[in-house]
């Protein structure tokens, strides 16, 4: 259910901004969801169409990217893309990206 709650506040940020600049529909929301948040994309899609109806983003378009995992060793900045996968440092590791979750465009019209 954790995808319900994350497609209402991104749905409810699309349309605060919609409003802000006077828009009458959405056409697109571009969604950025890194590989970390364990966020199904899938389901996201199938709670927008459901909630999208009766707002002005019922017949936008709601595009998915995700980014992939990636983790680095802060001390010899040796970046890998699996958490079993790590240097000789023993220091650590550091979250370059994969934990994105933000609208990265908005069209609107
Ligand atoms: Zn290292």
């Amino acid at each position: 259910m954790h995808e319900l709650s994350i497609t209402e506040s991104i749905l409810k940020q699309s349309l605060t901004e919609a409003k802000k600049n006077r828009a009458k529909i959405i056409k697109k929301i571009k969604l950025l969801v890194g590989e970390a948040t364990s966020i199904v994309p899938d389901c996201v899609r199938f709670y927008f169409d459901t909630l999208k109806q009766e707002t002005i983003a019922k017949d936008a378009i709601l595009e998915i990217e995700t980014k992939p995992l990636v983790i680095r060793c802060p001390k010899c900045k040796t970046q890998f893309k699996d958490l079993d996968l790590t240097c000789n440092c023993q220091a650590g590791i550091e979250i370059v990206s994969g934990q994105e979750l933000m609208i990265e465009s908005l069209e609107i019209e």
